[in-house]
């Protein structure tokens, strides 16, 4: 019917009132296609996710699906016919955030076969599940689930890590970003620290400690990472 009515009122925009863009917005962008209007100048009312599954009143329902039909028809008056291109695409994920989610994404991309650059902003990954002894409901060992991904990450080639970073600028568009990542300084030579510990022992200066460890006493200025001890940072 949409089709027909493109072809004989010479329709020059559609709006669907209907559910969500997510699930049909591609039927009615062909159909706009199949009958000669760009398939950029349809627009989609969401009244279902939106409006009619998340209220209980009728009529103040209604009403805000008239204003969102109304919202629809101003908005597709905007849209201007768009051809789709092709670009050639980057492939490199960038993760925020080595949590356990951070870390399980990043192994899946990376056995896919992808680059990934994984940051986080404290001086290890690990995000609150290091924190944890048990995870609720099952009981399971954390560290026993953690622990190993952690290590994967830190073998698999095709994943950059950088922790102790954090992202301070993203450009360019999908498929084709350029972010600028800040490394905080370590004090500490990664390349020629063993993670011995000496220094450590003999440091002679304390610090206020790092937030999360504060019931923990004063701390050293040199120190281990309590979540990676293999690591020392200044
Ligand atoms: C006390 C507590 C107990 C919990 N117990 C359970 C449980 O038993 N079972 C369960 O399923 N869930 C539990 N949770 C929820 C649990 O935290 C999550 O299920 C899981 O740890 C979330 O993992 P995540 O990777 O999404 O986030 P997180 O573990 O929070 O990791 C986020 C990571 O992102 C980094 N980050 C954040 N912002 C930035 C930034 N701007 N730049 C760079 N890096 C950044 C952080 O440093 C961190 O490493 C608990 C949470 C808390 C706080």
């Amino acid at each position: 019917m949409i089709k027909e009515d493109i072809r004989t009122l010479g329709l020059t925009r559609v709006v669907v009132a209907a559910c969500s863009p997510l699930m049909h917005e591609l039927t009615f962008r062909t159909a706009c296609e199949e009958a000669g209007l760009n398939r950029y100048l349809f627009q989609m009312a969401n009244v279902r996710e939106h409006c009619s599954w998340v209220h209980n009143d009728r009529v103040e329902a209604t009403a805000k699906a008239t204003d969102l039909g109304r919202a629809a028809v101003f908005r597709v008056r905007l849209h201007e016919p768009m051809q789709v291109s092709r670009v050639p695409i980057n492939a490199n994920s960038l993760i925020l955030g080595g949590g356990i989610s951070g870390i399980q994404a990043a192994l899946e991309i990376a056995n896919a076969g992808y680059p990934v650059y994984l940051v986080d902003r404290e001086p290890t990954i690990g995000g609150n599940m290091a924190y944890f002894d048990k995870t609720f409901p099952t009981l399971d060992c954390s560290a026993c689930i953690l622990t190993p991904k952690m290590v994967s990450v830190g073998h698999r080639k095709n994943i950059k890590l950088f922790t102790w970073s954090e992202v301070v600028g993203i450009s360019g568009y999908i498929g084709n970003f350029k972010v600028k990542i800040h490394k905080k300084a370590r004090y500490v030579d990664p390349e020629i620290c063993t993670g011995c510990g000496q220094c450590w022992s003999n440091c002679p200066s304390v610090r206020i400690p790092h937030r999360r460890t504060i019931m923990l006493g004063e701390k050293q200025v040199i120190y281990r990472t309590r979540k990676d001890p293999g690591r020392l940072l200044g």
